[in-house]
Protein backbone atom coordinates (compact mmCIF):
# COMPACT_ATOMS: atom_id res chain seq x y z
CA UNK A 1 0.00 0.00 0.00
CA UNK A 2 1.34 3.41 -0.65
CA UNK A 3 2.33 5.44 1.99
CA UNK A 4 0.15 8.49 2.72
CA UNK A 5 2.39 11.61 1.66
CA UNK A 6 2.24 14.11 4.55
CA UNK A 7 3.87 17.57 4.39
CA UNK A 8 3.32 21.20 6.23
CA UNK A 9 3.71 22.91 3.22
CA UNK A 10 0.74 20.93 1.82
CA UNK A 11 -2.58 23.17 2.10
CA UNK A 12 -6.32 23.49 1.31
CA UNK A 13 -7.48 25.38 -1.67
CA UNK A 14 -7.99 28.16 -2.09
CA UNK A 15 -3.97 28.97 -1.56
CA UNK A 16 -3.72 32.75 -0.81
CA UNK A 17 -0.19 34.18 -0.38
CA UNK A 18 0.38 38.27 0.26
CA UNK A 19 2.76 41.01 0.34
CA UNK A 20 1.82 44.45 0.35
CA UNK A 21 -0.18 44.62 -3.21
CA UNK A 22 1.12 41.92 -4.78
CA UNK A 23 -1.05 38.36 -4.01
CA UNK A 24 -1.43 35.44 -5.44
CA UNK A 25 -4.55 33.26 -4.96
CA UNK A 26 -4.71 29.92 -6.27
CA UNK A 27 -8.32 28.69 -6.78
CA UNK A 28 -6.99 24.86 -7.36
CA UNK A 29 -4.37 23.12 -8.77
CA UNK A 30 -5.64 19.24 -9.07
CA UNK A 31 -4.19 16.71 -11.13
CA UNK A 32 -6.10 16.12 -14.74
CA UNK A 33 -8.90 18.12 -13.15
CA UNK A 34 -8.57 21.82 -13.12
CA UNK A 35 -5.84 24.37 -12.02
CA UNK A 36 -7.12 28.05 -11.92
CA UNK A 37 -4.68 30.87 -10.24
CA UNK A 38 -5.14 34.70 -9.93
CA UNK A 39 -1.98 37.13 -9.33
CA UNK A 40 -2.94 40.99 -8.48
CA UNK A 41 -0.31 43.38 -8.23
CA UNK A 42 -1.52 46.99 -7.33
CA UNK A 43 -4.84 47.23 -8.97
CA UNK A 44 -4.17 44.97 -11.73
CA UNK A 45 -5.13 41.25 -12.15
CA UNK A 46 -3.90 38.75 -14.23
CA UNK A 47 -4.79 35.11 -14.71
CA UNK A 48 -3.00 32.15 -14.89
CA UNK A 49 -3.84 28.66 -16.03
CA UNK A 50 -7.37 29.13 -16.50
CA UNK A 51 -8.62 25.51 -16.15
CA UNK A 52 -12.21 24.57 -15.67
CA UNK A 53 -14.20 26.54 -13.13
CA UNK A 54 -11.96 29.59 -13.67
CA UNK A 55 -14.99 31.77 -14.16
CA UNK A 56 -17.44 30.40 -11.42
CA UNK A 57 -14.01 31.22 -9.20
CA UNK A 58 -13.46 34.89 -10.56
CA UNK A 59 -17.21 35.39 -10.52
CA UNK A 60 -17.01 34.59 -6.81
CA UNK A 61 -13.94 36.88 -6.17
CA UNK A 62 -14.96 39.47 -8.59
CA UNK A 63 -18.24 41.75 -10.05
CA UNK A 64 -18.77 41.65 -13.70
CA UNK A 65 -16.65 45.15 -13.85
CA UNK A 66 -13.08 44.32 -11.94
CA UNK A 67 -13.60 40.46 -14.51
CA UNK A 68 -14.23 42.56 -17.99
CA UNK A 69 -11.26 44.39 -17.38
CA UNK A 70 -8.71 41.69 -17.10
CA UNK A 71 -6.45 41.87 -19.68
CA UNK A 72 -3.83 39.23 -19.87
CA UNK A 73 -3.75 35.11 -19.30
CA UNK A 74 -0.65 33.16 -18.69
CA UNK A 75 -0.96 29.87 -19.96
CA UNK A 76 1.69 27.29 -18.38
CA UNK A 77 1.16 24.56 -21.35
CA UNK A 78 -1.74 22.94 -23.15
CA UNK A 79 -3.47 20.18 -20.81
CA UNK A 80 -7.04 20.58 -20.13
CA UNK A 81 -6.76 20.75 -16.65
CA UNK A 82 -4.74 24.37 -17.77
CA UNK A 83 -6.81 25.64 -20.21
CA UNK A 84 -10.29 24.08 -19.78
CA UNK A 85 -12.01 27.24 -18.88
CA UNK A 86 -10.59 29.36 -21.97
CA UNK A 87 -13.40 29.12 -23.86
CA UNK A 88 -16.58 29.85 -21.10
CA UNK A 89 -14.19 32.90 -19.79
CA UNK A 90 -14.21 34.14 -23.63
CA UNK A 91 -17.79 34.02 -24.32
CA UNK A 92 -18.57 35.32 -20.63
CA UNK A 93 -16.34 38.30 -21.89
CA UNK A 94 -18.49 38.51 -25.03
CA UNK A 95 -21.83 38.25 -23.15
CA UNK A 96 -20.67 41.40 -20.96
CA UNK A 97 -19.73 43.08 -23.99
CA UNK A 98 -15.96 43.32 -22.75
CA UNK A 99 -14.43 46.21 -25.41
CA UNK A 100 -10.67 46.51 -23.91
CA UNK A 101 -8.40 43.96 -25.43
CA UNK A 102 -7.28 40.12 -23.75
CA UNK A 103 -3.69 38.88 -24.31
CA UNK A 104 -3.07 35.54 -23.93
CA UNK A 105 0.55 34.28 -23.49
CA UNK A 106 1.65 30.72 -24.29
CA UNK A 107 4.74 28.77 -24.84
CA UNK A 108 5.41 28.37 -28.21
CA UNK A 109 3.87 24.90 -29.97
CA UNK A 110 1.09 24.91 -27.75
CA UNK A 111 -1.60 23.68 -30.65
CA UNK A 112 -4.26 23.82 -27.80
CA UNK A 113 -4.71 27.41 -27.43
CA UNK A 114 -4.86 28.40 -30.35
CA UNK A 115 -6.89 26.04 -31.60
CA UNK A 116 -8.88 27.31 -29.06
CA UNK A 117 -8.57 30.84 -30.28
CA UNK A 118 -9.22 30.26 -33.75
CA UNK A 119 -12.49 27.92 -33.41
CA UNK A 120 -14.07 30.97 -30.72
CA UNK A 121 -12.72 33.92 -33.20
CA UNK A 122 -14.18 32.22 -36.24
CA UNK A 123 -17.61 31.44 -34.58
CA UNK A 124 -18.06 34.87 -33.01
CA UNK A 125 -16.71 36.33 -36.24
CA UNK A 126 -19.12 39.43 -36.14
CA UNK A 127 -20.09 39.40 -33.52
CA UNK A 128 -17.14 39.71 -31.30
CA UNK A 129 -16.55 43.06 -29.04
CA UNK A 130 -13.11 43.03 -28.18
CA UNK A 131 -10.10 41.47 -29.30
CA UNK A 132 -7.63 38.64 -28.25
CA UNK A 133 -4.19 38.91 -29.30
CA UNK A 134 -2.02 35.53 -28.84
CA UNK A 135 1.53 36.19 -27.50
CA UNK A 136 3.66 33.27 -28.50
CA UNK A 137 6.72 33.06 -25.75
CA UNK A 138 9.25 31.62 -27.62
CA UNK A 139 12.50 33.04 -26.28
CA UNK A 140 13.32 32.82 -22.07
CA UNK A 141 13.20 36.78 -22.32
CA UNK A 142 12.00 39.44 -19.67
CA UNK A 143 9.46 41.35 -20.57
CA UNK A 144 6.73 43.68 -18.99
CA UNK A 145 3.03 43.84 -18.78
CA UNK A 146 1.02 46.53 -16.81
CA UNK A 147 3.26 46.75 -13.45
CA UNK A 148 4.55 43.74 -13.78
CA UNK A 149 7.92 42.25 -14.50
CA UNK A 150 7.53 38.65 -16.34
CA UNK A 151 10.33 36.32 -17.11
CA UNK A 152 9.45 32.69 -18.55
CA UNK A 153 11.65 29.84 -18.61
CA UNK A 154 11.47 26.50 -20.14
CA UNK A 155 10.73 22.94 -17.83
CA UNK A 156 10.32 19.55 -19.06
CA UNK A 157 6.88 18.09 -19.02
CA UNK A 158 5.60 15.42 -20.77
CA UNK A 159 2.31 13.83 -21.73
CA UNK A 160 1.75 9.82 -22.96
CA UNK A 161 0.81 9.00 -26.59
CA UNK A 162 -2.40 7.86 -26.55
CA UNK A 163 -2.64 4.17 -26.47
CA UNK A 164 1.23 3.44 -26.14
CA UNK A 165 3.60 3.58 -23.21
CA UNK A 166 5.63 6.19 -24.89
CA UNK A 167 5.81 9.56 -23.62
CA UNK A 168 6.58 12.96 -26.08
CA UNK A 169 7.48 16.22 -24.80
CA UNK A 170 4.95 19.07 -23.86
CA UNK A 171 6.11 22.38 -24.52
CA UNK A 172 5.89 23.91 -21.09
CA UNK A 173 6.88 27.39 -18.96
CA UNK A 174 7.22 28.40 -16.05
CA UNK A 175 7.30 31.84 -14.88
CA UNK A 176 8.91 34.04 -12.58
CA UNK A 177 6.39 37.34 -11.99
CA UNK A 178 7.98 40.21 -9.87
CA UNK A 179 6.58 43.13 -8.86
CA UNK A 180 7.23 46.01 -6.07
CA UNK A 181 10.76 44.09 -4.84
CA UNK A 182 8.75 40.70 -4.88
CA UNK A 183 9.33 37.52 -6.52
CA UNK A 184 6.44 34.68 -7.46
CA UNK A 185 7.70 31.59 -8.97
CA UNK A 186 5.31 29.22 -10.89
CA UNK A 187 6.27 26.56 -12.48
CA UNK A 188 3.56 24.90 -13.49
CA UNK A 189 3.64 21.21 -14.41
CA UNK A 190 7.26 20.15 -14.57
CA UNK A 191 9.26 17.61 -13.86
CA UNK A 192 12.83 18.41 -12.04
CA UNK A 193 15.07 20.81 -13.98
CA UNK A 194 17.38 22.97 -13.37
CA UNK A 195 15.69 25.85 -15.19
CA UNK A 196 12.96 25.87 -12.42
CA UNK A 197 15.49 25.32 -9.74
CA UNK A 198 17.54 28.25 -10.99
CA UNK A 199 14.07 30.60 -10.98
CA UNK A 200 12.68 29.37 -7.63
CA UNK A 201 15.96 30.04 -6.13
CA UNK A 202 15.05 33.78 -3.74
CA UNK A 203 11.73 34.01 -5.09
CA UNK A 204 9.62 35.21 -1.90
CA UNK A 205 7.17 32.52 -2.69
CA UNK A 206 8.01 29.39 -4.46
CA UNK A 207 4.63 27.74 -6.08
CA UNK A 208 5.87 24.06 -7.10
CA UNK A 209 4.21 20.88 -8.42
CA UNK A 210 4.55 17.57 -6.69
CA UNK A 211 2.36 15.38 -9.01
CA UNK A 212 4.17 12.39 -9.75
CA UNK A 213 3.56 9.54 -7.44
CA UNK A 214 6.00 7.05 -7.40
CA UNK A 215 9.34 7.77 -5.76
CA UNK A 216 11.59 7.47 -8.74
CA UNK A 217 12.01 10.76 -10.68
CA UNK A 218 10.12 10.63 -14.23
CA UNK A 219 10.39 13.91 -16.68
CA UNK A 220 6.00 14.62 -16.32
CA UNK A 221 5.68 15.29 -12.73
CA UNK A 222 8.22 16.15 -9.87
CA UNK A 223 8.64 14.13 -6.37
CA UNK A 224 7.36 15.37 -3.25
CA UNK A 225 11.01 15.12 -2.70
CA UNK A 226 12.61 17.08 -5.53
CA UNK A 227 9.66 19.50 -5.24
CA UNK A 228 10.62 20.25 -1.68
CA UNK A 229 14.14 20.17 -2.80
CA UNK A 230 13.60 23.34 -4.67
CA UNK A 231 11.07 24.66 -2.50
CA UNK A 232 13.73 24.94 0.30
CA UNK A 233 15.78 27.35 -1.50
CA UNK A 234 12.80 29.68 -1.74
CA UNK A 235 11.58 32.20 1.22
CA UNK A 236 8.60 30.42 1.12
CA UNK A 237 7.01 27.54 -0.81
CA UNK A 238 3.89 25.90 -1.61
CA UNK A 239 3.01 22.45 -3.38
CA UNK A 240 0.51 22.00 -5.59
CA UNK A 241 -1.20 19.71 -8.28
CA UNK A 242 -1.04 16.58 -5.80
CA UNK A 243 -2.65 14.07 -6.34
CA UNK A 244 -5.27 12.96 -3.65
ZN1 LIG B 1 0.38 18.98 -17.63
Amino acid sequence: MMKKKQNNSVQKYPIVWKKNDFSIKIFCSIPNIATGILLTAGKNHFIIDPGDGILRDLSKEFGVESLKNISHIFVTHGHHDHLGGVWSLLTYLRVMNKTSSLKIYYPSGCVEIESIYHAFTKVYASNLPYKIELKRISEEKKFSVKNVSVKPFSVVHKEYVANTNKKRIVPALGFNFSFDGKVICYGGDTGYCDSLAKAAKNADLAILEAGHEESDPDEMHMTMEEAQSIGKSAKKYVLVHIPD
